[in-house]
């Protein structure tokens, strides 16, 4: 499942793009446009434009454009569970997740949305379990701050909730960007027990979630993406803490599964 470092490879994938000019849209599966967003309604906004810049903020990916001088619309794309982006048919390499090529030799039939560009190239999305989407010009702050940047004085205000603590950090409009393996990764390093209410950290406790998030975006950005925390091979039973040797606990906690140690995350 693509997480904040899966979209930011996507991200620097599209930026390959930028300064191309959009000569067609295919939108085949309607289901797949979000918000009231049509084929013919993508159609109008985008044809002519040129790319003018990839950005991201959480899961969503952003594509500016501009038209003549002007600012144009802004395309945004939701990978949901399994979307991949692709550039003339072959997906980043900046990632360990894109050693995966089953994705670029899977079917065609699975690409719901594509620019053509003026040069003949094209940008797809394959999502073939349909959960993504495209939007034009997306509410950006129905996102919270970006899981990257976010200071430790947003994250505790985002944290300002009776919510389990892994509850709330997937909340993506408190904290934009973390998903299920993202966030047991960061509260295995900090120390806390993912159950806990959000609301209920000190601030020593606030201040080393936002190190350990940070540390965990680092960390397993240079890996190669949200699998390889320390904590993913033992996410099965009979799985033990990598730091104390614990049997790690299994839970549903915000209707995700959740791993943690009873020892060590309190
Ligand atoms: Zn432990």
């Amino acid at each position: 499942v693509p997480e904040l470092l899966e979209i930011e490879a996507n991200r620097t994938l599209a930026e390959v793009a930028v300064g191309r000019t959009i000569a067609a849209i295919d939108a085949p599966d309607a289901w797949w446009l979000k918000e009231g967003a049509t084929a013919d309604l993508l159609a109008g906004a985008l044809v002519g434009a040129t790319l003018a810049a990839a950005r991201r903020r959480g899961k969503l990916l952003l594509l500016d454009t501009v038209a003549g001088d002007a600012p144009g619309p802004t395309l945004g794309l939701r990978f949901g569970m399994t979307g991949r982006l692709l550039l003339d048919g072959r997906a980043t390499d900046a990632l360990l997740y894109s050693a995966d090529q089953s994705i670029e030799a899977g079917r065609a039939e699975w690409d719901r949305f594509a620019l053509e560009f003026t040069d003949g190239s094209r940008l797809v999305v394959r999502d073939p379990r349909r959960l993504g989407g495209a939007l034009l010009d997306p509410d950006e702050d129905r996102l919270g701050p970006d899981a990257t940047t976010v200071t430790r004085a947003q994250l505790g205000a985002a944290l300002a909730s009776a919510a389990p603590l892994k509850a709330a950090l997937m909340d993506q409009g408190r904290v934009a960007g973390l998903g299920n393996l993202l966030v047991d990764e960061a509260l295995w390093r900090a120390g806390l027990d993912p159950g806990r209410p959000a609301r209920s950290l000190t601030a020593d406790e606030l201040a080393g979630l936002h190190k350990a998030i940070r540390a965990t975006l680092r960390v397993l950005g240079r890996r190669g993406g949200s699998h390889t925390g320390d904590l993913g091979p033992m996410r099965a039973p009979g799985g033990r803490c990598p730091r104390d040797g614990a049997a790690l606990e299994r839970r549903t906690i915000g209707g995700r599964t959740t791993w943690s140690c009873p020892v060590h995350q309190v």
